[in-house]
């Protein structure tokens, strides 16, 4: 596929930003005196701006990830990342995106923001893909499809032949949204970004590795779609902070893993649990850190949850939904406090 006839005119022509820090080279590491950014000269470990290209993290997430660095781009939250694919590619007034309801509500707001038309293909009742009718509608103009795979609120994966083949078919950017890929059974679909050059998959600090506080966000993809990205990223949109504290917490690995394989038991333990409740109609089989269940009467379990102080999400407006409540997995005592609450209703 040709990328950059996709590309919105206006990204092609311009350039980016040029800091301060990009107009020299370091080139044997000497310790310099930076005169050049109107920055505070005392020292406070925040004073200076951070690196807009992010290196050190970039080379320890494309480690972890097993991708190139220049495969890579962070964002301010994964929300960032997908408000930067839909600029790059969307006119507006003109170009639409396609989602697959019920699904992640953020694709439909940015679309929006930047007035651009969200066309709406829902998932069939047993939450598969409408395959024919994605490919059916895909023209032109329809620039990205986004899907969540496992998908939120529904919890379920799609099925990867069904991915693969509109990967494939589609005739513009696939962007598969893996945020909670790390609690599935199946596999990320990142090393198929080599042979696909329309696809984009954004990952996220935010779930299972549980940095949601400190906004990081991940999308791999080509180089050249990864330079488009770069070209319009804010060049600071990841913070000191952020940096230091995500690679920090990269460095914990194995308690990340330790905390997710946790999770998944909990995650097996809980739906034994409900699947014992008469109010509970039915547990949808899910990939990710929560359960979609439909109860006899949503809005009545949710406020009697919530009297009991407990928060869960109430999903009944959304298509396919009708009573489904989504319920996060919690520590093994906050989900006893769940069950025992439930069984006292
Ligand atoms: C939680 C979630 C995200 C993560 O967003 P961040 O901005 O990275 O916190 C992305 N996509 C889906 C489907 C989610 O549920």
């Amino acid at each position: 596929m040709n990328i950059d006839i996709l590309v919105r005119n206006n990204i092609k022509n311009m350039s980016s930003y040029s800091s301060a820090r990009d107009d020299f080279k370091n080139e044997f590491n000497k310790k310099l005196i930076y005169l050049d950014a109107n920055e505070s000269p005392f020292h406070n470990l925040i004073n200076r701006y951070p690196d807009n290209k992010h290196a050190e993290l970039k080379k320890l997430v494309s480690k972890i990830k097993n991708v190139n660095v220049n495969e890579v781009i962070f964002g301010n939250g994964t929300d960032e990342i997908l408000d930067l694919i839909i600029r790059v590619f969307c006119n507006p007034y003109e170009d639409k995106i396609i989602t697959l309801p019920p699904t992640y509500g953020m694709y439909d707001v940015i679309a929006k923001t930047n007035a651009v038309e969200n066309i709406e293909i829902p998932l069939k009742s047993d939450f598969s893909i409408d395959k024919n009718e994605i490919l059916k509608l895909s023209s032109t103009s329809t620039k990205i499809l986004f899907l969540s795979s496992p998908n939120n609120p529904t919890g379920n994966s799609f099925n990867t032949n069904d991915l693969i083949d509109l990967i494939k078919g589609f005739k513009g950017i696939v962007v598969v949204d893996e945020a909670y890929i790390d609690f599935s059974s199946k596999q990320s679909l990142i090393s198929l970004i080599r042979d696909n050059n329309n696809l984009i998959i954004t990952q996220t600090m935010s779930k299972a590795f549980g940095m949601a506080g400190i906004r990081l966000g991940m999308g791999f993809s080509n180089e050249k779609i990864i330079s488009y990205l770069n070209k319009i990223k804010p060049p600071y949109n990841i913070n000191v902070l952020t940096e230091r504290r995500a690679l920090e917490e990269l460095n914990k690995i194995d308690e990340i893993k330790t905390n997710i394989s946790i999770i998944l038991n909990q995650r097996n333990l809980l739906i034994l649990c409900l699947k014992k409740l008469d109010f509970v109609e039915k547990i949808y089989k899910s990939d990710a850190n929560f359960l979609l269940v439909k109860v006899d009467n949503a809005d009545k379990r949710y406020n009697q949850l919530m009297d009991k102080g407990i928060v869960v999400r109430n999903r009944s407006d959304q298509p396919l939904c009708q009573n489904c409540l989504r319920i996060t997995i919690g520590t093994k005592n906050e989900n006893n406090s769940l069950i025992k609450t439930l069984n006292e209703l």
